[in-house]
């Protein structure tokens, strides 16, 4: 419970209506997208601009306050759910300016509330182009983006988040402004304090200000939709793409569960009939793109695609792209609870993923959707279920138990672009080592001696 005299502090900091302390608000904040149980805050705290927030994580650094900075809540591993200890939710909604795009010298700076769609579409209106487009772009915030290392459809050839940021300015727990990074192209100043804040899940630090990298738009792309009338057909054409030494923009894999929800709610055109679905689009040199799709399209064919269809407009692609994007939320529809899950695996393993998921399905009677970001291994099996029914969220919870032990096995990993949280936390020495826990919670212990940064997450509770 916290005291009436540190709430009037943080009022003086950020403005009383910037304060929230009734219990409404105080759960709206309780959760975010993972299924997971809710922690309601002590008080939930919305600066208006950086100088005020630096002032917020240092009051509650003084207090020993556990911090979870949220920008939109939709990451899918806990990440925002605040520490039961008397937690403060810090808001980055009000700090959604964007400060520069740089056309010139192709970088811009962002505040961390500025929503990515928003940032997307600011670049591409001056000719510029930022390619990581999570799913959740429309809402997520550029923040979210870094903290999460955030991934998305483009990710195949433009890498995620991580590849654009030259530079973060973040608060330490003192309120100190720590400055990493540059606007150069190259900078090795020091150590590398932006690439170890990129993914840090706000456990390290919160950032105040962000420098990402701007390209130059592909002058050309091709979109193709291809049908199977057999998954394995489909993800074996996955791999033979990528063997064949070709790296699509995007590379996206539907089965058929998922192509009948989406397209009941999307209305893109998609074939319910297919077992299997890729959405693939090739960009660059239109040259390149001609040839590129040529041989895309011959592949298909030789690994027995049962339909090809070009996209034979801007309109048309995008139609189908929506629907893409529009999987989980369709899927979300069905039932009750959705468990969305984000092992990845090296991409020539990709057969072997989705054979072992339909496997797991059927040990485990379950309703999983199968879509994701197959160019890149990253697949996301989605478990429809209904928490409430007991015993089955416990053969969910055996199933993601497995969908685990089966991508580790194939030399994957726990998560290819939703972060760790504390959803998968337990997982974390699997994957790598004792060793490794050990040495990141000094790291960890070194910078926040309190353990006030987003307590909990990644690396669990000693
Ligand atoms: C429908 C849907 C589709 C999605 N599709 C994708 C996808 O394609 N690819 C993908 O990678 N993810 C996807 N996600 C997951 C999610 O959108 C991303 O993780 C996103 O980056 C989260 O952004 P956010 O603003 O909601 O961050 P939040 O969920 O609010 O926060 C995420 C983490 O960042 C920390 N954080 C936020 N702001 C700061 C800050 N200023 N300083 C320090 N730490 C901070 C938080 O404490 C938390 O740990 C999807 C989610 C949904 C619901």
């Amino acid at each position: 419970m916290l005291s009436a005299a540190l709430i009037k502090e943080f009022k003086a900091i950020v403005g009383e209506s910037n304060v929230m302390d009734s219990e409404a608000d105080r759960h709206a904040y309780s959760y975010d997208s993972a299924v997971l149980q809710p922690v309601v805050p002590a008080l939930v705290v919305r600066p208006e601009s950086t100088e005020t927030l630096g002032k917020v994580v240092k009051l509650c650094g003084e207090n020993g306050l556990p911090v979870t900075v949220r920008g939109s809540g939709t990451n899918l591993s806990g990440g925002t759910i605040p520490d039961p200890r008397d937690g403060i939710v810090v808001l980055t909604n009000a700090l959604n300016r964007i400060l520069e795009i740089n056309q010139e010298d192709l970088y811009a700076v962002v505040e961390p509330g500025v929503i990515t769609a928003k940032f997307a579409a600011e670049v591409a209106a001056r000719g510029l182009f930022y390619p990581p487009d999570p799913g959740s772009q429309a809402v997520s915030t550029m923040g979210g983006n870094v903290a999460e290392n955030a991934g998305g459809l483009r990710g195949l050839k433009y890498g995620v988040t991580k590849n654009y940021v030259m530079g973060v300015n973040f608060f330490d727990t003192e309120g100190e402004k720590i400055v990493t990074g540059s606007r150069t192209v190259k900078c090795v100043t020091g150590l590398n304090l932006a690439g170890l804040m990129v993914g840090s899940e706000g456990t390290l630090g919160v950032f105040s200000e962000i420098v990402l990298k701007l390209v130059p738009p592909p002058a050309a792309n091709k979109a193709m939709m291809v049908l199977f009338d057999d998954v394995a057909k489909a993800s074996q054409t996955v791999a033979a793409i990528i063997a064949a030494k070709i790296v699509p923009c995007t590379l996206e894999f539907l089965d058929n569960f998922t192509i009948r929800t989406v397209e009941a709610f999307a209305h893109a055109g998609l074939p319910v009939d297919a077992k299997a679905l890729l959405l693939i689009e090739v960009d660059g040199h239109p040259a390149q793109v001609a040839d590129e799709a040529a041989q895309v399209e011959a592949i298909c064919k030789k690994m027995g695609a049962a339909g090809l269809h070009v996209a034979q407009s801007a309109e048309e692609r995008n139609k189908v792209w929506e629907a893409r994007r529009a999987a989980l939320s369709a899927l979300a529809r069905v039932r009750p609870t959705t468990v969305l899950e984000d092992a990845t695996v090296p991409r020539s393993k990709i057969p072997a993923m989705i054979k072992a998921l339909d496997e797991i399905a059927a040990k485990y009677k379950l309703q999983i959707g199968t879509f994701g970001h197959a160019g890149d291994g990253n697949l996301h099996p989605t478990i429809l279920t209904d928490r409430r029914d007991k015993q089955e969220f416990e053969r969910v919870e055996q199933a993601v138990n497995e969908i685990f032990e089966v991508a580790l096995s194939l030399g994957g990993t726990l998560s290819g672009e939703h972060g760790i949280g504390i959803a998968k936390s337990k997982w974390m020495e699997k994957e790598t080592s004792r060793g490794t826990i050990l040495y990141s919670r000094r790291l960890k212990k070194a910078l926040d001696p309190k353990n006030i940064l987003n307590p909990g997450k990644i690396l669990g509770e000693e």
